[in-house]
């Protein structure tokens, strides 16, 4: 079914499984690659098509074959690195999700009234580091996937190694616990959320520095870093998950406050820390698929609960998007500047 829908995608981050979800439930399937990366997705057999742009940044220039194709666009976390705001804003091409959302999740401090609204807890912000009275994280804005993160012992350490950054940077508590990476995925259709699965990072060198007993360490010049190398499966202790459910829904309960009337719809990631005490602390959220879903193309233990089937979050979505059609609702869950 749905054969005059194509579901088309940027070849990148977690392109493989939102493709392989649209085949599954029918679709045609379309990438948007580059000359590096063409020969990965057409080696794919469930990739119908692949589009192959010099740039990524020529993307609208395609938006018309896009629209004659009735494709329909499903962003990924390579959207907002490629493309920017406005880019992505102006363009007609039927999307899935509501792009209103975007400015609330690029901006650190809407990103927090949003989440703090919801009741969730944020590691406390620090305006200077004179205020810093406890070991904190300076995060340099723009920064992907915790490249240059400090950790800083105290305002005199900030003084010594931070003070001089150049960049744009956000000083931040530090949460000492397990860093847990939740899966969402919120139907407008039926309003209902779903926890699809959970993932947390490995970041080095700082997951392996408990590896090297504290009293060996003194005297070596090894500070933490985060960058991250990979990322693992987790399931959640069962009584946990009614604080993760919580915090999904509230989050998407404010969403539709703030930019009314859709709200936040269709996958979506919570970051969090969670302490000794069972404190979720929340990072950060991403208003779309993350690529910690990557570990659950053939599904996960969550998934596996609600639907008996391989269900990946890219599956789920092109199940969304089927389940719209066939009751006629495609505009719930296409941004309002789509052109169908
Ligand atoms: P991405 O955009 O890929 O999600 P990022 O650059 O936004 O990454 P964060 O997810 O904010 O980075 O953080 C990267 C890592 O830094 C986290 O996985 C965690 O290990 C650590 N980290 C971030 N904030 C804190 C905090 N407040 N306390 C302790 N550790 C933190």
């Amino acid at each position: 079914m749905d054969g005059q829908y194509t579901i088309a995608t940027l070849g990148s981050h977690s392109a493989l499984q939102i493709l392989k979800g649209a085949r599954d439930e029918g679709f045609g399937t379309l990438a948007i690659a580059s000359r590096e990366t063409e020969r990965l997705y057409r080696s794919f057999k469930f990739v119908d098509e692949v589009m192959t742009l010099d740039r990524y940044q020529d993307f609208p220039k395609i938006v018309a074959d896009l629209q004659r194709r009735k494709a329909i666009i499903v962003p990924h976390g390579s959207f907002v690195a490629y493309l920017s705001l406005e880019e992505q804003k102006q363009m007609t091409v039927p999307y899935f999700g509501n792009k209103a959302v975007l400015d609330w999740e690029a901006s650190r401090e809407l990103q927090r009234e949003w989440l703090t609204r919801a009741g969730l807890q944020l590691p406390r912000q620090f305006r200077s580091g004179a205020e810093i009275d406890r070991p904190v994280i300076v995060k340099l804005y723009g920064a992907a996937g915790g490249k240059g993160y400090m950790f800083i012992r105290d305002a005199a350490d900030f003084e010594t190694r931070a003070a001089k950054l150049q960049e744009a940077y956000t000083i931040q508590e530090y949460i000492i616990g397990v860093p847990l990476y939740i899966h969402y995925f919120y139907s407008p259709l039926d309003d209902t959320l779903e926890i699809m699965s959970m993932d947390r990072r490995y970041e080095t060198n700082v997951d392996s520095l408990g590896r090297i007993p504290a009293a060996a360490q003194e005297g070596m010049d090894v500070s933490p870093s985060y960058v991250v190398v990979g990322n693992s499966p987790v399931s959640l202790r069962e009584s946990m998950l009614v604080e993760a459910l919580r915090m999904g829904e509230d989050v998407v309960r404010v969403s539709k406050e703030i930019c009314p009337p859709k709200g936040l719809f269709g996958a979506f990631c919570i970051e969090t820390i969670i302490t000794p005490d069972i404190q979720f602390y929340v990072m950060e959220i991403s208003a779309r698929i993350v690529a910690g879903t990557n570990l659950f193309i053939d599904g996960s233990p969550y998934s596996y609960l609600n639907y008996s089937e391989s269900m990946s979050t890219g599956r789920r979505i092109a199940r969304e998007i089927k389940n719209a059609l066939l009751t006629n609702n495609l505009g719930r869950v296409l941004d309002d500047s789509s052109v169908l």
